[in-house]
């Protein structure tokens, strides 16, 4: 009798153990049952995959441009704690100011809510400064200057702020003219008093009037003055895409209307000698957001004159 019930007590044991034991098994080798007193954490939304890093092309350098990629998984950049916009590839597009640095940070966000930062170091530059001792920074100011700016610089912002969607970013660019560089980007005059002027915004080829412009990448016109600027003369701009664009200032002819696409290498207008200057020349400023980028680290050195 007291035989008999302890098999039957043996039975229930194995009864109840009989779904966490692995069938097959020898009676050795069964697992001691456990007593779990803690829940087990939650099972990862997400697999542990490691975290990719960005990767960039260009000149990590002031007055220099990058093209980004963004890792693998990035929901959002942002450069400087500002949001920049990132092509369905994963690439995007940053630069640095002629003044910017030392460092600069570079966040993804990822989907499943990492972050992903760099720290980049710019290089820092010298920059062509030449002091005129003798002269006043301001010539006399002129009423008409006084009248006509506003409106001029008002129609500059807005053209700006224009998003083409264009794609010429992606794009080796090209010298809109060949001849000798004039004066650099970044050259800055002190005058009397040790007053520094602003430093030049762009790079200046000195061309004869009439000499083709031609497009440094692909883009769309987001301005074509139908009149001279007091100071850029006739100014063509085009939007390159993702806040990147091309001024080219004081020439003798426009041969592109305002919303027009134009391709890389495409005749856009003639070079010339209106706005201020002191002779024939083409200016080429580029510009990301508010940053002023040297051509020549975009376009590289100019090429040998045919
Ligand atoms: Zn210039």
């Amino acid at each position: 009798m007291r035989r008999a019930r302890r098999w039957v007590l043996g039975l229930a044991a194995m009864t109840a153990l009989g779904s966490c034991v692995e069938p097959g098994l020898p009676p050795a080798a069964r697992p001691a049952p456990v007593v779990v007193t803690t829940p087990p954490p939650p099972a990862p939304r997400m697999p542990a995959v490691p975290l990719g890093d960005f990767s960039f092309q260009g000149s990590m350098i002031q007055g220099g441009l990058l093209i980004g990629t963004a890792p693998p998984g990035t929901r959002r950049v942002s450069f400087n704690g500002d949001e920049v916009p990132v092509a369905p590839d994963g690439r995007f597009v940053i630069a640095f100011d002629r003044d910017a640095g030392p460092v600069a940070t570079v966040t993804a966000t990822l989907d499943d809510g990492r972050t992903v930062t760099r720290t980049l170091t710019i290089n820092p530059r010298a920059w062509n400064i030449s002091r005129l001792s003798t002269l006043p920074k301001y010539p006399v100011p002129m009423p008409e200057f006084e009248k006509l700016r506003p409106a001029e610089i008002d129609q500059i912002n807005a053209a700006r702020r224009q998003d083409t969607g264009a794609m010429g970013w992606r794009q080796p660019f090209m010298w809109p003219a060949t001849g000798r560089i004039s004066t650099l980007f970044g050259s800055q005059r002190i005058y009397r008093n040790g007053e520094a002027g602003s430093y030049h915004s762009g790079t200046d080829v000195a061309v004869p009037t009439g000499t083709p412009v031609l497009a440094p990448a692909d883009g769309v016109v987001i301005l074509a003055s139908d009149h001279p600027f007091l100071l850029e003369g006739n100014l063509l701009m085009i939007d390159h895409g993702m806040g990147l664009n091309s001024a080219l200032m004081h020439l003798s002819r426009i041969v592109v209307m305002p919303g027009q696409a134009v391709k890389r290498g495409q005749l856009v207008a003639y070079s010339g000698a209106t706005g201020r200057v002191t002779g024939a020349h083409l200016h080429w400023s580029l510009r990301w957001r508010n940053a002023k980028i040297d051509p020549l680290l975009v376009a590289g050195a100019m090429p040998a004159r045919e």
